[in-house]
């Protein structure tokens, strides 16, 4: 593991003893925040795709997507693992009958894994047995990610994500009955949040025991989004590269020291959005991270103190 935070592709390696590869996998599923049932346009930040730019078209069946995918890895990185990584919009959100076969489809040779992408309002009982039987039956690791984006739930309300910060609770509290994973999405630098809401949604995060993966994403301006349309219109101000890379540092202090980060910054293709990264290339603003960690000489779980009775523990000495 790195030394000032846990990074993902060692866990991964430490976990299963080699290189581990997440083949995305599309289905035809949609998201309460678009069909209607919680809202039609969606949060204010996502665009028609739902979330990965990468993945194969979901009219492909679910096995045809790892084969090709499989096909295009293994050569390149003789990969010999991988996670099947459901990421398109809400992947809960379809029968429990669909949600079992798909997952069921998932589970070919080679596949260790399967990480399923949903909101925190998307899980319940049914979903969470089907996939424990899931795991027992063939073996994988299940990984839940739910998008929180902010703890901030006045934020929430503002990008009209269509669930606040208690849906999340919710979910954290139900998923800890069972012996998966999770990870959480977070969006550092939504306008409306400040460097408080960035440490309270570490915070937050790190008081359940059910979390144990994080990933940390800057916020694009997806073209023809409510937000890119408030962008255009002035309505928001982005926050500088610099504010991102002290909200990051700040973040993985108040993480607790076990968890992991997935990735410090997403990626986007720059004909997709209108603003992304800065206009810089992912890896150097994960390089700015790194090297201000390096600067304060700082690190994970460096000021997660907060948890377990503080103000009581002078009493345990
Ligand atoms: S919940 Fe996810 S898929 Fe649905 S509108 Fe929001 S970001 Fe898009």
């Amino acid at each position: 593991m790195n030394e000032r935070y846990n990074i993902y592709s060692a866990y991964l390696k430490q976990t299963y003893g080699e290189k581990v590869y997440k083949l995305p996998v599309s289905i035809p599923d949609t998201c309460p925040n678009r069909d209607g049932t919680l809202g039609t346009r969606g949060c204010a930040f996502c665009g028609s795709i739902g979330a990965g730019y990468e993945n194969l078209p979901a009219t492909m069946t679910v096995s045809q997507q790892i084969a090709a995918n499989i096909a295009h890895i293994q050569p390149k990185y003789k990969a010999r693992k991988f996670i099947a990584y459901f990421q398109n919009f809400t992947n809960t959100y379809l029968s429990p009958d669909a949600f079992h076969q798909y997952l069921i489809e998932a589970c070919q040779p080679d596949i260790v894994g399967l990480a399923i992408a949903t909101r925190p309002d998307c899980i319940n009982e049914t979903y969470l047995n089907i996939l424990a039987d899931v795991k027992e039956t063939y073996g994988v690791d299940i990984l839940v990610e739910f998008g929180l984006q902010t703890a901030n739930y006045k934020t929430l309300l503002k990008i009209n994500r269509g669930h606040t910060l208690a849906e999340y609770i919710d979910a954290m509290i139900q998923i800890q009955a069972y012996p998966f994973r999770t990870c959480t999405h977070v969006i550092l630098d939504l306008p409306w949040d400040t460097m408080d809401d960035t440490i309270e949604t570490a915070k937050i995060i790190s008081a359940f025991p059910s979390a144990h993966e994080i990933k940390l994403h800057s916020l694009y301006i997806i073209k023809n989004t409510v937000m890119a349309e408030w962008y255009r219109k002035g309505e928001i101000t982005l926050v500088t590269a610099e504010e991102y890379v002290r909200r990051a540092v700040a973040f993985i202090e108040y993480t607790r020291p076990d968890m992991v980060f997935q990735r410090l910054i997403g990626r986007a293709p720059k004909e997709a959005t209108d603003v992304a990264n800065w206009g810089m290339g992912w890896w150097r603003v994960r390089d700015m991270i790194d090297a201000e960690l390096l600067r304060q000489d700082t690190r994970q779980g460096q000021k997660c103190q907060y948890l377990h009775g503080k103000a009581v523990r002078k009493f345990m000495e």
